[in-house]
């Protein structure tokens, strides 16, 4: 499954954050295929479309997408250099597919901070530099080897050579590798690397629990909203400590909660839907009597691999699929509606997969 690693330097509340992930925690019954480990949990992507599709079909259960948080602890200046837990904290990121940067924003005299003053700006920009040092290690290494290569004459290893030189440039220049512009094929070209700053990511604004209903009047969230804009990053103001506190409540109880702290739905489901979006996924769903579900494919996915999501065997055995768009089948009210509109397309193993589409796979066994 994909993932977001949460990182950020001490004390800036990622333990409160992730604890508020684990315990608002998904039904693990319904996602077998999810990583059991203490620093893993695994959250339900809310989604308001799989109502209106229960609204139409009234299955017995409706089950959301997931995916999985990481919590990355460890991280302290001098990292690239193996200092705290650095090599083990690196290579964790590595194997995520997107990174969640959870900024101090919120003020508690009884909370030392590594540094010594609120600056959330210094903070990003002391774990972006140790991911920069990794990443510039990974470059140089490669460019030797391509430099080698490329004297048997192959034109291959130049071109590899002439994109890893435009990343190192911005590297040197303390600029991440995702602000290179590269095309599918560069991306190819570079993608056995696993650069730790080609990955999105997205910065979680802490900020105190007073604040909650009102981060953005907080300065400190400003700067860290003008900082993301510059390099085309998104912020989600979340008061970790008040969604460790709404993770333990339900229903009703839960519902009141927000209502009494001038919220509309928790941040932690904020953070969720801007995390999967920056994973830059789709979802496509089931509609049968048994379930309504939600399943999460990467964008140009074709219909067999999105088949594999749900059972290999029906990859495998993939005949046809039929399709409805979401928005189709809600205008028509119902399945037959739909399919007396016209609507209702059988696709083959070349169709690509649109965010939204209702899938009913036919496969062999
Ligand atoms: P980590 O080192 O980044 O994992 O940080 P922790 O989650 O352990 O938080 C460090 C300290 O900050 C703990 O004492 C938390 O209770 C406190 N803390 C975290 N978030 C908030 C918050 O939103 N408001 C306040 N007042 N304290 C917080």
């Amino acid at each position: 499954p994909l993932s977001c690693g949460i990182v950020g330097l001490p004390n800036v509340g990622k333990s409160t954050l992730f604890n508020a992930i684990t315990q608002a925690g998904a039904e693990s019954a319904n996602y077998p295929f999810c990583t059991i480990d203490p620093n893993v949990g695994v959250v339900e992507v809310p989604d308001e479309r799989l109502q209106k599709l229960a609204d139409i079909v009234t299955p017995n259960r409706i089950v959301p997408t997931a995916f999985e948080f990481v919590d990355i602890a460890g991280l302290v200046k001098g990292a690239s250099r193996g200092e705290g837990l650095g090599n083990k904290f690196l290579a964790n990121i590595r194997e995520v597919d997107a990174i969640v940067h959870v900024v101090r924003c919120f003020v508690d005299e009884n909370i030392t901070h590594v540094s010594g003053k609120i600056d959330p700006i210094n903070d990003i920009e002391v774990i972006n530099l140790e991911l920069i040092l990794a990443d510039i290690d990974s470059v140089e290494k490669r460019m030797d080897r391509s430099r080698k290569n490329m004297k048997g004459g192959d034109k291959k290893y130049a071109q590899e050579l002439e994109v890893l030189e435009r990343i190192h440039a911005a590297l040197t220049a303390e600029k991440p590798a995702r602000s290179v512009e590269l095309s599918d094929e560069e991306k190819l070209i570079v993608r056995d690397l696993h650069l730790l700053t080609i990955k999105p990511v997205l910065y979680a604004a802490n900020v105190h629990e007073s604040e909650a209903a009102n981060a953005d009047a907080n300065e400190y969230v400003e700067r860290v909203r003008r900082f993301a804009a510059a390099e085309g990053s998104e912020v989600v103001p979340i008061s970790a400590k008040v969604e460790s506190e709404i993770a333990e409540l339900e229903g009703e109880d839960k519902a009141m909660f927000l209502e009494e702290l001038g919220l509309q739905e928790s941040g932690l489901d904020r953070l969720i839907r801007a995390a999967y979006k920056l994973l830059g996924l789709y979802t496509y769903f089931t509609a049968g009597v048994q379930e309504v579900r939600a399943w999460t494919i990467r964008k140009g996915t074709k219909a067999p691999q999105a088949a594999a999501v749900i059972h290999t065997d029906f990859e495998r055995g993939f005949i046809r699929a039929e399709v409805v768009s979401y928005d189709d089948l809600v205008a028509a009210g119902s399945m037959a509606a739909a399919r007396d509109k016209g609507q209702l397309r059988l696709e083959g193993k070349e169709y690509v997969v649109a965010d939204g589409d209702v899938m009913h796979f036919r496969f062999n066994v």
